[in-house]
């Protein structure tokens, strides 16, 4: 068994920094992703520069997947997932590759197929250059659609035939990089989620800034220009038994704020909450000036309901005059949180770690947020907790410290 191999489970944020200083430090990584894209949800967010940087540290993703993808210590596995993992001196490990339809060796990326199949969900779009192929068939669509795929690559890049296969691998040290899944807001059914279309979660509208290059309202491609953020949407909840702070919603609807501000000073964005998290050093001088720009109401909107041009009008408690309260918005933002990875269970079983009693990774020791009960097992990012992107980077970069010195390459 080669000693200085390491697995790294995830790609994004957490998995590709893990990666990266592990491959610095001269260690073989094999950087395992079930998705089709490197990045995690990070590579979707936007710049939130105004005049100046904002730090909300979307583009140090980019970066870091530009260090990985060009790596020569780093193979990555993409639509790929742990099948087996057996520990004897080392772990052994079987991992399945489904069906990928597309050869990334003949695939140019140019794009043929996602403009033929984009409408129908059929072909998938990775956020950035930097993922090769740019282009993943949707498995879910494949069944059906099989004989318009095969025709659609001049490249003939597409193969409907293509099945799973696996690869056996080792490894001497563990990093569990597996990440969040983002709150479904549909859970929260009296803001209409999925039944308003002006009704949008935070990851929507990073998703909709980088398509258009502006915030364009689902209903009519119109830029949004009266907004409403929700804050705590699945965060901070007794009633759903969620009950910490996601640390990011506050930090990100207020710089998004400002920035579309900095864009269209005429717009008017009002955001309710509950309290406003004050998370980093510069975060309260920064809330500061965001007043100026921002008006902020201390109260969680009731319920939200469909008027006339699909705008939305949102019923709320004023607790200083002790009244309800009706006003009329264009686009509503709720602000989604952090919530364990749906699969965190079955995975934890694969891997014999223990969870939290909120379900993320649970660290073994108090003092070292990265350790597991299994010594050459390592937890990296938000599957142990809420962390932004800068909180996830330097977790990970603390988790392969311990990879190297449990493996001794480090005292
Ligand atoms: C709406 C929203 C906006 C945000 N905006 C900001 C912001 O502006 N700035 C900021 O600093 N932070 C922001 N965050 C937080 C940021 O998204 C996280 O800090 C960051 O994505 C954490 O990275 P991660 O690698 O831990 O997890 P993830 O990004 O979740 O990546 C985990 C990766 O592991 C893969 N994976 C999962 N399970 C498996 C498996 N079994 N096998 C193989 N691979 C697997 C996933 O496909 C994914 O690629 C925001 C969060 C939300 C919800
Ligand atoms: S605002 Fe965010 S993405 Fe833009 S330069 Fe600053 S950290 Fe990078
Ligand atoms: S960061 Fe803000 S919006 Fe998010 S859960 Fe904490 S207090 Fe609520």
């Amino acid at each position: 068994m080669d000693s200085k191999n390491v697995m790294i489970i995830g790609g994004g944020i957490a998995g590709m920094t893990a990666a990266r200083e592990l491959a610095e430090a001269g260690l073989s990584v094999d950087l395992v992703e079930k998705s089709g894209f490197l990045g995690g949800h990070a590579i979707q967010y936007t710049c939130k520069a105004t005049s100046e940087c904002l730090q909300c540290g979307a583009c140090s993703v980019e970066k870091m997947l530009k260090d990985v993808v060009g790596n020569d210590k780093i193979t990555v596995h993409l639509s790929t997932e742990i099948e087996t993992i057996e520990n004897s001196n080392g772990y052994s490990i079987k991992i399945k590759k489904p069906a990928a339809f597309i050869d990334a060796k003949k695939c140019t990326n140019c794009g043929i197929c996602y403009e033929k199949f984009k409408e129908d969900d059929l072909i998938l779009q990775g956020y950035s250059k930097n993922n090769t192929p740019l282009y993943a068939v949707n498995r879910e669509k494949i069944e059906e659609n099989k004989i318009a795929l095969k025709e659609v690559c001049p490249e003939g890049a597409i193969s409907v035939s293509d099945t799973a296969s696996f690869e056996d691998l080792t490894a001497a040290a563990v990093v569990v990089a597996t990440g969040f899944t983002p709150f479904n807001p549909e859970r929260k059914g009296t803001y209409g989620y999925n039944r308003f279309s002006n009704v949008i979660s935070g990851l929507d509208l990073e998703r909709i800034k980088r398509r258009n290059g502006f915030l364009a309202r689902p209903s009519d491609g119109a830029a949004a220009q009266k907004i409403a953020f929700i804050q705590c949407v699945g965060s901070r909840d007794e009633n759903l038994g969620n009950l910490w702070c996601s640390q990011i919603c506050c930090p990100y609807a207020l710089r998004t704020a400002e920035s579309l501000k900095h864009k269209n000073p005429d717009l008017d964005v009002t955001i309710f909450y509950m309290d406003i998290q004050n998370t980093g050093k510069s975060f309260p001088a920064f809330y500061e000036t965001c007043k100026d720009d921002i008006r902020f109401i201390r109260s969680i909107p009731v319920d939200i309901f469909p008027v006339e041009n699909d705008n939305l009008n949102m019923r709320l408690f004023d607790e200083t005059e002790g009244t309800p309260v009706m006003e009329s918005f264009d686009l509503v933002v709720l602000s989604i949180g952090i919530m364990p990875n749906s699969e965190n269970k079955p995975i934890s079983e694969l891997l014999g770690l223990a969870l939290d009693q909120d379900g993320f990774f649970q660290n073994s020791d108090a003092l070292n947020k990265t350790s597991t009960s299994n010594d050459g097992i390592f937890i990296a990012g938000t599957a142990q907790g809420p962390k932004n992107i800068a909180a996830s980077m330097a977790h990970a970069g603390q988790a392969a410290s311990g990879v190297l010195k449990y493996l001794g390459v480090t005292e």
